[in-house]
């Protein structure tokens, strides 16, 4: 390379992102309303590695899936064992479920959420690491725990104000017994139109023939529309479960549509099966999906357990979830001169410690640093002066005159430390000269704080 050419720019890994500014901020928000949402619900957090061994996902999400075909992060680590970078949560969790002995808790409720990686062709909603919000019921047998987490799913698309325009499709993939006699049909369905099918579904007739009714092929959905749904193979008990659980939705407030012919991506489910669908993201419509997995726990070892989960994606959810308020922040403290920086970073402290929310700008003069300030979003700014003049003194100064401003000033006043502290009332203020602008207003200046 010769030597005037400039490096190559860096760039991320493909179908991988990075987020600041605003996309950052909307992340944090799906984020927090879900924490928010699933602690109202009574759900506990549970935090399982980012690794593990291959075989939990291999085994527990079916080796013909796609996610395991094709789509793991798997490497041999320094030693030789086989690890994948998890491409979804639950299998993870069912795992720790089994290493850890959590059976002796009895019914969990607990929620995840963080980084997930598949190697998929990366789109618009589709990427190769990606981030869920998961939330799973284990060791719960009852119809009414698929309720209560659909219920939940829906609470925080309403608080993301994402609401409308979204529609929760509701099927049911009965026991074992009843998915064996569907599974019969549908292959019998299928194979007598086997040259009709794309190649990938003449792949699946023998693999798993469920997963041809997610085909996204046209030569495919027309033999799908035609093909049975589960309904006519629901045993009596299956199909008094997946009443209860559409009459407990019912109860609570969440429209469903019933979509026979509804399935989902992995081998583990069992009765409920469920996503919540938007035409408003193209092709990756689908926000949320869950179900129950009653078999998952005990075929990795575990006693036989009852479970029920879902998983919703990050990026779609923030790309329609309403913008999260801009980050505020209370105060900002500004040394007027080289000499106050001590006694600023020292109120500083203080205030945070109090529970404010402070910056202290760090660069050039005063000037400079309240307007680094009102970049920052400071609802006000404390000047501090040279703390070696007598009085000591500080200068509040409001910068968003709304009608909660004299509250705020009142609180920040009230939090100061020694020898400033709680207010003496308006005292005549003093802006530095170098100031100009709206801080200067007198209408806007609160006055100083004193010893
Ligand atoms: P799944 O674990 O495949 O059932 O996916 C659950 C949810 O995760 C989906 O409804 C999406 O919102 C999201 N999701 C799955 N795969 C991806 C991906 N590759 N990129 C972004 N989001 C994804």
């Amino acid at each position: 390379m010769a030597h005037d050419e400039a490096p190559r720019r860096p760039q991320p890994v493909r179908g991988m992102q990075d987020f600041l500014g605003e996309q950052a901020d909307r992340f944090d928000h799906v984020v927090s309303r879900f924490q928010d949402v699933a602690r109202r619900f009574g759900f506990r957090p549970v935090h399982v590695p980012v690794l593990e061994h291959t075989h939990v996902f291999a085994r527990s999400l079916g080796e013909t899936s796609d996610v395991v075909a094709k789509e793991m992060y798997s490497f041999a680590d320094r030693s030789g064992d086989s690890l994948t970078l998890r491409p979804e949560f639950t299998a993870g969790i069912a795992r720790a479920y089994v290493s850890e002995g959590w059976q002796r808790f009895g019914t969990l409720k607990l929620f995840a959420h963080g980084p997930l990686f598949r190697y998929e062709r990366p789109q618009k909603g589709r990427y190769r690491q990606f981030h869920q919000v998961d939330a799973e019921v284990i060791a719960s047998p009852s119809p009414l725990a698929d309720v209560e987490l659909i219920a939940m799913a829906d609470t925080l698309l309403r608080e993301l104000g994402i609401g409308e325009g979204v529609t929760l499709q509701l099927n049911t993939l009965g026991d074992a017994e009843s998915r064996a006699a569907w599974r019969a049909a549908l292959v019998g369905h299928f194979a007598a139109h086997r040259d009709a099918l794309s190649e990938d579904s003449r792949r699946r007739l023998e693999a798993n023939p469920l997963r041809i009714l997610d085909s996204k092929d046209p030569a495919d959905r027309a033999l799908v529309e035609r093909a049975p749904g589960i309904g006519a193979f629901l045993t009596a008990a299956a199909g008094r479960f997946f009443e209860a659980v559409c009459r407990g939705l019912e109860a609570s407030g969440v429209a469903f549509v019933e979509t026979p012919k509804l399935v989902r991506g992995f081998d583990y489910y069992r009765h409920t099966a469920f996503e919540f669908v938007t035409d408003r993201l193209g092709a990756q419509g689908t926000l949320i999906g869950g179900g129950r997995y009653d078999g998952l726990i005990e075929a990795m070892g575990g006693p036989p357990t009852p479970a029920v989960g879902w998983a919703g994606g990050i990026e779609r959810l923030m790309a329609l979830a309403a913008a999260p308020p801009p980050p505020g922040v209370d105060v900002a403290v500004v040394a007027e001169c080289p000499e106050a920086e001590h006694e600023a970073l020292r109120i500083a402290q203080a205030l945070r410690s109090a529970g404010c929310s402070v910056v202290a700008p760090f660069q050039g003069h005063a000037r400079k640093r309240a307007e680094a300030a009102a970049r920052a979003g400071s609802r006000a700014i404390l000047y501090v002066r040279d703390p070696g003049q007598t009085p000591a003194s500080v200068n509040l100064v409001d910068r968003s005159r709304d009608a909660g401003s004299a509250g705020r000033l009142a609180a920040i006043r009230a939090r100061l430390p020694h020898p400033y502290g709680t207010p003496t009332g308006a005292l005549p203020g003093s802006l530095p000269g170098s100031l100009s602008g709206p801080e200067r207003s007198p209408a806007r200046n609160d006055g100083d704080g004193r010893a």
